[in-house]
């Protein structure tokens, strides 16, 4: 990878282990629960998190959609915070896919918390509303920042109080995990469901894993042949799944540290504000003093020229870098340099 990609950790290409992994991996044919390979990804990921049994998806949004779908009845209402994956990023799957009504909360930046649920929760005994089947929280956040156990616990009561499940959103766990100095396990405690992707920063190419109880997991496992997701010599992919767990895994910390040294380089350059504070992932944001004449188009493309790929802000001005595997210290360098340069420019 000689470009410089910060769009995201989706951009990721599989290491070289995982070629390797790939290349020899033991298959079968896994709609007959006969690879070996997925059955190992699978029984690892379930011991991670902490959780009785998993399965293995395509992707997040799968996972995600599949949770809602295998936990909500039709008809009935998730709470979310409105700025969530599922509300945001997934073709408004929920309502295709699962059925489902999202109640979206507008949690101003913050997360969702015990309050917020419990005077929002309704039984479905009046005959006007909906019954709500599921509480959807996300950790870390794709906004970069993370919540802590004692955030989590706080909705995990009053998920408790009105014997409502919670489906964790944890594209990202890993990254929580590190930035909190916890195990994932001790986040996925907070909830029945759990998804999480190795196609992000893990590196793997392909795949999520969708984790719960075994009765849980049952349904889920039919209800992933409905929607079309009976991978057959998956072995493959899940070969790739399993040094994304054993190994990138692992040095998941090194990005959120190239992060910080992304934040601290550009917060050198005059001009840019530059976000910091808190448990943080692998995501720097940035934007311009207010009446800055800089042209984010400009930006991009300057950076284009050198290599470094990077999104177009937000339309408010805020630009979101990624950090991750292929992005090591003189990356970071030489990104902060680019910047720096451009900004210098006048
Ligand atoms: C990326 C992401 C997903 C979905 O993953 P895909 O594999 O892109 O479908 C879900 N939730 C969050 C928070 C994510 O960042």
């Amino acid at each position: 990878m000689n470009i410089i990609d910060l769009r995201s950790d989706t951009v990721t290409w599989p290491t070289e282990a995982m070629r390797a992994a790939m290349a020899s991996a033991s298959v079968g044919d896994d709609v007959y629960g006969d690879d070996p390979t997925v059955r190992e990804l699978e029984a690892y990921s379930a011991s991670l998190v902490g959780k009785e049994a998993a399965l293995f998806v395509p992707s997040g949004t799968f996972g995600n959609q599949l949770a809602l779908f295998s936990h909500c009845p039709r008809g009935s209402e998730v709470i979310l915070d409105e700025s969530c994956h599922i509300v945001q990023h997934e073709a408004g799957a929920a309502a295709v896919i699962a059925g489902v009504q999202l109640r979206a909360i507008d949690t101003g930046n913050r997360f969702l918390d015990g309050t917020a649920v419990a005077a929002r929760v309704r039984s479905g005994d009046d005959i006007h509303e909906p019954k709500t089947s599921l509480i959807a929280i996300e950790n870390a956040h794709s906004k970069g920042t993370v919540m802590t156990l004692a955030e989590m616990e706080d909705v995990r009561r009053a998920a408790n109080r009105f014997r409502v499940p919670i489906h964790l959103d944890g594209a990202r766990v890993f990254n929580a995990a590190a930035a909190l100095g916890v195990q994932a396990q001790e986040i996925a405690q907070f909830s029945d469901s759990v998804m999480f992707c190795l196609s992000k920063g893990l590196c793997a190419p392909v795949g999520s894993v969708l984790a719960g109880t075994r009765k849980f997991v049952d349904d889920a496992r039919k209800k992933r042949k409905l929607m079309g997701g009976g991978l057959r010599q998956a072995g493959i992919l899940a070969a790739a799944g399993l040094v994304a767990l054993k190994d990138t895994r692992l040095r998941i910390a090194d990005d959120h540290e190239n992060a910080r040294l992304l934040e601290q380089g550009l917060g050198t350059i005059p001009g840019l504000l530059v976000e910091t504070g808190g448990a943080r992932i692998n995501m720097v944001f940035f934007s311009h003093e207010e009446g800055s004449r800089i042209d984010g188009e400009a930006l991009v493309d300057f950076l284009k020229e050198r290599g470094i790929l990077v999104n177009m802000h937000d339309g408010a001005g805020r630009f979101r870098l990624v950090t991750h595997y292929w992005i090591n210290r003189e990356r970071v360098e030489r990104t902060v340099d680019a910047i720096r340069e451009f900004h210098a420019r006048g």
